[in-house]
């Protein structure tokens, strides 16, 4: 192989701009609008998302198995409104942390607090999702 060709292929890239393998989570990532928000409702937290429907439901049913409740998303600004000011503010930010979703990624549209509260919960979500697949495979 060309030396050259290798150095560009290896080049670090200007990174504002990261592929994400499902084109429908990149074409939302790419253009938010209030068509391409959801709305996670989860507890107490009404949590903006952004990704595509197939992303964005499987980040809700994850996130579902930290709860006794359900969890619901909603495509629309739901009829109470944000409570909180600093998520209501977070979507006009030009950077917006995504978070892998299976082959796709989902932004998670919240002031920091509130981001990495639900962050935590995908996460715990995630353990409580292999442990489970974990005793299935064992039977
Ligand atoms: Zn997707
Ligand atoms: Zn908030």
């Amino acid at each position: 192989m060309d030396a050259a060709e290798l150095d560009e292929w290896t080049a670090p890239q200007e990174d504002d701009h990261q592929t994400v393998p499902c084109a429908a989570c990149d074409a939302a990532l790419q253009s938010p609008s209030r068509t391409t928000i959801s709305f996670l409702l989860l507890d107490q937290l009404t949590i903006p998302l952004l990704g595509c429907s197939d992303h964005v439901e499987q980040f809700r049913s994850v996130c579902e198995l930290t709860t006794e409740e359900r969890a619901e998303l909603l495509d629309h600004r739901p009829a109470g409104g944000i409570n909180c000011p600093g998520c209501r503010q977070a979507g006009n930010r030009l950077q917006l942390p995504t978070l892998p979703v299976g082959r796709g990624a989902v932004a998670v549209l919240a002031c920091e607090s509130h981001q990495s509260e639900i962050i935590g919960r995908f996460q715990a979500g995630l353990q409580a999702q292999q442990s489970l697949t974990a005793s299935l495979q064992t039977r």
